[in-house]
């Protein structure tokens, strides 16, 4: 285990000598993260096959190029986002000035996860750099070659005494989080998510929480069911399902099932052949404990099997596993699924489809496939999640200028573009009062004695 404290306090150190504040300090750290980048995307993406046998397409889309677009964004915005806003004034303070200064947090932690290791890690950091803070940053010890190549990298190429990458799993968390940290980013599950917020607590560190929960998607009559569910099933297969933002089940008719049961062999077998393990576009799941989470969760369901249920616990691979006939305590439905199983839950109608959404924790993204107005917005205003994407899924995350970040259980508090700047700075009111003869008067009736004239004046 590194030594947390000696690392801590050279941080601390380097952060109380105010080096990080200079606006040309975190342009040539974003400089030299994008040089991280660009000079090893190879290796990288080496390391997320051997992790998750990650195709190089995902590994390049969802992962280096999304991380390097979001730097070369702070780049470009790192002189004007940290500036000070000047704000609104009334008239007492007519002849005074207004504005917020955005403050760096001071040593930062952000704990990535699995699934995507490089962006969940990194582009948080990016956003961090931008407001100036000091960072630690500790990738998700279960993807271990994305993990340790990261580390490697972030320590050689970034300034070694502000930014500073650690591997580490349950025992080296445990023992970093009793350190004090100024803000805490954590990317993870809801469980592990109260245990973060608790250590967070003993010394009031604010937090942002990226957590996960169940996605699900309501499909309406009436839409393209061809567009429709080839975006189902290349989200809900993306990286093996194992995407907080997947659609974990769906809701329909009955009516509506029937077209779906026969549209996703169709496209299942467009996408990825018809041997799905052979495909060399399908990742793997991380391990053979998630491995026998899904094997379990499959053999538990009272619901159908209808499509797919073919698992290879060596290959640690499944099939896209389509189950119907669920009721409401099955065991699909009472834990995140994060993996290749998708059930397909029959309603009545939007209203019963809303209720089922609401007896569940708030997930982290709701998605509509729906024509109709009235459907979409009933489904929008009833219900409460994260974000709310409209007959597609997982692309919301790619828009900067939308908040990504859930709600209750799916955490609180989000990035992405500005956001993430947003979230590691401290937003600092400062009122520069007027010291001339005008500014005074126009305070003068705060003064005692008091009267009722002054009261209403
Ligand atoms: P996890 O919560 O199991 O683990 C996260 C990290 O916390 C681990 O790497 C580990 O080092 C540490 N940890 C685990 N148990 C701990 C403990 N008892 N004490 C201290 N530290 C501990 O999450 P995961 O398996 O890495 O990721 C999967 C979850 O993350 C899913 O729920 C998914 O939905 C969610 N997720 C959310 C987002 C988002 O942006 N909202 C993105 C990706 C994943």
């Amino acid at each position: 285990m590194d030594d947390y404290k000696q690392l801590l306090d050279t941080a601390r150190n380097a952060w109380n000598s105010r080096k990080t504040r200079p606006i040309a300090w975190r342009k040539h750290q974003l400089e030299q993260f994008l040089k991280l980048l660009d000079e090893n995307e190879e290796i990288l993406v080496q390391a997320l096959f051997q992790d998750l046998h990650k195709p190089k397409q995902e590994a390049i889309t969802f992962e280096v190029e999304f991380t390097r677009n979001v730097i070369r964004g702070c780049l470009a915005q790192v002189d004007q986002w940290p500036q000070d806003e000047h704000v609104a004034k009334n008239l007492l303070t007519i002849m005074d000035t207004t504005f917020i200064r955005r403050d760096p947090y001071g040593v930062v932690l952000i704990m990535g996860a699995w699934n995507y290791p490089i962006q969940l890690s990194l582009v948080p950091v990016a956003g961090a750099l931008v407001a100036g803070n000091c960072i630690f940053v500790k990738p998700s010890e279960l993807a271990p070659h994305s993990a340790q190549v990261m580390t490697a990298l972030f320590n050689q190429y970034m300034d070694r005494e502000c930014c500073r990458a650690i591997m580490g799993g349950i025992p080296e968390t445990t023992e970093l989080l009793k350190h004090r940290f100024d803000y805490i980013f954590f990317t993870g599950s809801s469980r592990v998510g109260r245990v973060v917020g608790e250590a967070a607590n003993k010394y009031l560190t604010p937090c942002t929480m990226e957590l996960g929960g169940k996605c699900p998607a309501w499909i309406d009559k009436g839409i393209n069911m061809d567009i429709a569910i080839k975006r189902i099933v290349w989200s809900k297969m993306a990286n093996m399902g194992q995407t907080c933002v997947a659609p974990d089940y769906l809701l329909c008719s009955e009516e509506v099932r029937d077209l779906i049961l026969s549209k996703i062999p169709v496209y299942y077998k467009q996408f990825f052949g018809s041997d799905a393990k052979a495909s060399p576009d399908l990742c793997r799941i991380i391990n053979d404990t998630h491995v026998q989470r899904l094997k379990r969760l499959k053999d538990k369901t009272k619901g159908t099997v209808v499509f797919g249920g073919h698992i290879d616990v060596e290959e640690r691979f499944m099939d896209l596993t389509i189950i119907t006939e669920i009721s409401k305590d099955d065991a699909v439905m009472e834990e995140e699924i994060f993996g290749p199983i998708l059930p397909i839950v029959t309603v009545n109608s939007v209203q019963e489809a809303a209720q089922w959404i609401n007896e569940k924790p708030k997930p982290l993204s709701l998605y509509i496939f729906s024509d109709h107005t009235e459907n979409q917005d009933y489904l929008i205003d009833n219900t409460s999640s994260g974000s709310v994407c409209l007959n597609d899924a997982i692309v919301q995350l790619s828009v900067e200028t939308l908040p990504f970040g859930g709600v209750g259980d799916s955490g609180y508090g989000s990035y992405h573009g500005k956001y993430t700047f947003e979230t590691f700075s401290h937003r600092k009111s400062v009122l520069k009062r007027d010291m001339g003869i005008i500014g005074e008067t126009l305070g003068v009736a705060r003064y005692p004695p008091y009267s009722d004239k002054k009261i209403n004046t």
